[in-house]
């Protein structure tokens, strides 16, 4: 079929088993790709009984129907498991230009199972795929794994591993790409799962190209948005993610202070512009993508000398930056660096430093428990070695790298008020109270605390998207119509999730519209908008399922109660989220019951029947 090779490549790590499972027509037209096909997968392979670091996992990677096509930004892929730091569903979306690698092999996404006895990596050249002795990579850093898997398998190849945080089973450990330019799979533990299988990395060498329905047509249609994408996007390729912190200080989005604090002046001397005037070299584009978001930075010298490698995108920069109180650009870049080697989620570690400052600053902690380092505000070598400490599992290292929830019912005292997490995912860069939809957005995300799921937070009070029926900002406070917002965005960001490409080409004119037609001229269909964003939300229902499956239900919707009662100041002002209305009226618009359970009718509606069975719906 058009867009797709139809076969998935599933390798059993324990057996060294390789076979090739045949995709169906219907499968792909009802959960497309991405991590669609992957939820699809993940809920069939694993049940509630499996550990998420256990041989019974499965480590899934997906691209999507426009994987490998001219589709700007496309050269993308999804990682889905079940999380060892959640116990849910997750998937991670990672650019690099691994996905297109792995696509022109000629299968559309690798089903990892089981545990290799020792550590092993995977080749793959075009369908010919070798499982091989990873003696020599294991212990090395992600970027000296990245050269030397290229040199083995030549400059055309492309290759995703673990650094020192996925062999040790850090629960929030990533998986990279590209090397020292660093692109991350990154949140809740995938790079912990693929640890626990000893697969240290997989290079892939692909020829095959991927064939267009109507190739002529799409040329066009793709080079008629060339354009627009390139001019709208200007503020990215200049600035980077990190375009927005001073803005987002402003309104009270930006994390300061783990989440405590109103403003602060140090946003200025951590932003995209100050980057762009000091440690900035250049762009770094993902495959296929004209808006080059990405930044390359380097520190020529001092103790926070860096290679040429990853700058740190907005998230890293609010979590390693303004939560910890760190206004100092250079160990930012160092903390990237450090995490990206290592491949550790810069999120979740930010997040666990900055709940570590609060902890040692009540006295719940002290020297004694960290090693010696004084986790002060603004202490940017103890935020240096603490990350060492982490991947090392040395002193309150170690128990940081399990993740919020152990860590908070560890340390005790009070400190679950500040444990900002969602279902045991770590809040990113964005402040609920700053932005209503966005609160909605956490508790109800299939993978905890995430801004991606629904991506509202930029459109809010900023763009407007008017084929998705928003053609004006909404006020950032106002709760009235934000679940209907919330949804409708969740239901666009899974077919962004499933397609495959980055969000961000929205800001260039690929809105709805012109993606459903993208869609039908790479694969010959014939999907309506209303298809698109139905298939939209079967996709989002289905992992809600995995969910429920696992015993969530409206008690983890939550929010952490320092968001819920502590007005926070600056732009934000004393605004808190009322979460229970919005999610009242939330689960009304989805049709789930009161206890956030997808009912039989709205199964039926999204020909999910086949699940109807394994719940005592109502
Ligand atoms: S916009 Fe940025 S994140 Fe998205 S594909 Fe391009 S470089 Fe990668």
């Amino acid at each position: 079929m058009p867009g797709y090779f139809m076969k998935i490549a599933e390798i059993n790590l324990t057996t060294e088993e390789i076979n090739f499972i045949t995709l169906k027509e219907k499968e792909v037209k009802e959960f497309i790709g991405g991590s669609g096909i992957g939820a699809k997968f993940l809920y069939d392979y694993t049940d509630h009984k499996t550990d998420p670091l256990g041989p019974e996992n499965v480590l899934i990677f997906m691209t999507g129907p426009l994987t490998g096509t001219k589709t700007f930004s496309s050269d993308r892929f999804e990682v889905i498991t079940k999380s060892p730091l959640t116990g849910i569903y997750t998937e991670s979306d990672c650019g690099g230009k691994w996905g297109e690698g792995l696509k022109k092999c000629g299968v559309d996404g690798i089903v990892i199972k089981g545990e290799a006895k020792k550590p092993v990596y995977i080749t793959m050249k075009n369908e010919e795929i070798k499982v091989k002795d990873a003696s020599d990579l294991w212990g090395k850093d992600t970027f000296a794994t990245d050269t030397l898997i290229k040199e083995e398998m030549g400059p055309n190849s492309h290759v995703v591993c673990i650094g020192k945080a996925g062999e040790n089973l850090i629960k929030f450990a990533c998986i990279i790409n590209e090397g020292k330019h660093g692109r991350a799979a990154g949140r809740a533990g995938v790079g912990a799962v693929m640890g626990s299988k000893n697969l240290k990395a997989i290079g892939v060498l692909g020829t095959k190209e991927v064939k267009i329905a109507h190739e002529q047509k799409f040329n066009q249609f793709i080079k008629g948005l060339f354009p627009q994408m390139v001019e709208s996007t200007e503020a990215l390729r200049k600035y980077g993610t990190s375009n927005g912190v001073e803005y987002c200080e402003s309104v009270g989005d930006l994390p300061i202070k783990n989440w405590y604090q109103g403003n602060w002046e140090g946003a200025k001397k951590i932003s995209g512009q100050y980057m762009a005037k000091t440690v900035l070299k250049k762009n770094y584009h993902c495959g296929r993508c004209v808006i080059g978001c990405g930044r390359t930075v380097e520190i020529t010298e001092g103790k926070y000398k860096t290679e040429e490698t990853a700058g740190p995108e907005y998230e890293t920069i609010g979590m390693l930056g303004s939560n910890c109180l760190v206004d100092d650009i250079k160990v930012i870049c160092k903390a990237n660096e450090l995490c990206n080697r290592y491949g550790l989620d810069t999120i979740s570690t930010g997040s666990a430093i900055s709940f570590c400052m609060e902890a040692y600053e009540r006295g719940l902690i002290t020297k004694e428990d960290t090693g010696g380092l004084k986790m002060e505000w603004g202490n940017g070598d103890a935020v240096l070695e603490m990350i060492k400490k982490i991947v090392n599992r040395q002193d309150l290292g170690e128990l940081l790298g399990e993740g919020l929830i152990k860590a908070s019912k560890e340390i005790g005292g009070n400190s679950c008020e500040f444990a900002i997490h969602v279902k045991g995912l770590d809040f990113p860069a964005h402040d609920p109270r700053g932005k209503v939809s966005v609160a909605l957005g956490y508790a109800t995300s299939n993978r905890g605390a995430c801004h991606l799921q629904a991506f509202t937070h930029d459109f809010e009070d900023g763009a407007a998207l008017p084929d998705l029926g928003y053609k004006e900002t909404l006020d950032r406070f106002e709760i009235k119509g934000k679940a209907k917002f919330v949804v409708d965005f969740q239901h666009l960001m899974s077919m962004f999730d499933s397609l495959h490409c980055c969000k961000f080409i929205v800001f260039g004119g690929m809105t709805v519209e012109p993606l459903v037609k993208v869609l039908n001229l790479v694969t010959g269909w014939d999907f309506s908008k209303e298809d698109f964003l139905k298939t939209g939300e079967r996709i989002f229902n289905l992992k809600r399922l995995y969910n429920v499956r696992e015993g969530i239900s409206r008690k983890d919707d939550a929010l952490p109660p320092r968001i819920l009662t502590h007005p926070r100041g600056g732009g934000a002002g004393d605004n808190l989220p009322c979460l229970n209305k919005m999610l009242d009226e939330y689960y009304q618009i989805r049709g789930w019951d009161e206890f956030g359970i997808p009912t039989k009718e709205t199964l039926k509606r999204l020909e999910l029947e086949e699940y109807i069975k394994q719940f005592r719906v109502k």
